[in-house]
């Protein structure tokens, strides 16, 4: 067992977290609050724990990345989840984002590439009593047929452009939210809302994340 942080500091380290995230522009009430409720520091491993709390990026498990908290934020605030929304996210990662989720919808699906991103995410969601989380291994690019059609549907890997198969399982009135662009290049966040006539994107901010690729990975 090594030492946890000083109860205070932690306290400190926290409320300058959700300081800085208004201060990026995550001013959603319901979003800081699920934000001040889910513990990122239980999301990220080893050395880079200490660091949880910090608005960056940080490595996790099979070469992936949880996203920067502020950019979760302004992803989740433009989403606009309501408490009977079904929503689907590509990308479980470290399962932070879902587990944010978790606290503003009714249900989340969240799928990864990798199994063992899925099952050590399934394990927190357990630990932390999210019953309203289901966790799946498979490529997210043709989403998930059996349980469409989402609400809300958000991507946290980049593609060329929005997948065909995500578009369709949105419902009529239903928000995407995703970055696009290539992965080297400067990506886009975009948000699609669908309407019964078609699709209305808009563009909101710079972003970067790692591609979505195909296939399932080999852990
Ligand atoms: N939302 C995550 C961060 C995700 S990083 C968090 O809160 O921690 C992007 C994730 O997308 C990676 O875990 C990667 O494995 C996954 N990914 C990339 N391509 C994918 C695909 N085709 N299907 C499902 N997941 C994919």
């Amino acid at each position: 067992m090594t030492e946890g942080p000083d109860p205070e500091d932690l306290a400190m380290r926290k409320m300058r977290f959700l300081f800085a995230l208004r201060s990026r522009g995550v001013t959603d009430a319901r979003v800081l609050t699920a934000m001040e409720k889910v513990d990122r520091g239980l999301f990220v491993k080893g050395i880079f724990a200490a660091r949880a709390y910090e608005d960056m990026p940080l490595p996790i498990a099979c070469g992936q990345t949880i996203s920067q908290p502020s950019v979760v934020g302004l992803m989740t605030q433009a989403l606009n989840v309501g408490p009977r929304d079904t929503v689907l996210e590509i990308g479980t990662g470290s399962g932070y984002q879902a587990a944010i989720l978790a606290q503003l919808a009714r249900r989340v699906y969240t799928v990864d590439r990798w199994r063992r991103l899925t099952r050590e995410a399934a394990a927190l969601f357990r630990q932390l009593g999210l019953v309203n989380v289901t966790t799946i291994t498979a490529d997210g690019s043709f989403g998930l047929p059996d349980q469409a059609p989402f609400d809300r549907i958000i991507v946290t890997a980049a593609a060329e452009d929005p997948p065909g198969p995500l578009l369709q399982q949105l419902k009529p009135g239903g928000i995407m939210v995703l970055p696009v662009g290539q992965s080297d290049a400067v990506q886009h966040l975009i948000k699609v809302t669908r309407s019964e006539k078609g699709f209305d994107y808009e563009e909101l901010r710079q972003v970067r994340f790692v591609p979505l690729v195909e296939g399932l990975g080999n852990e």
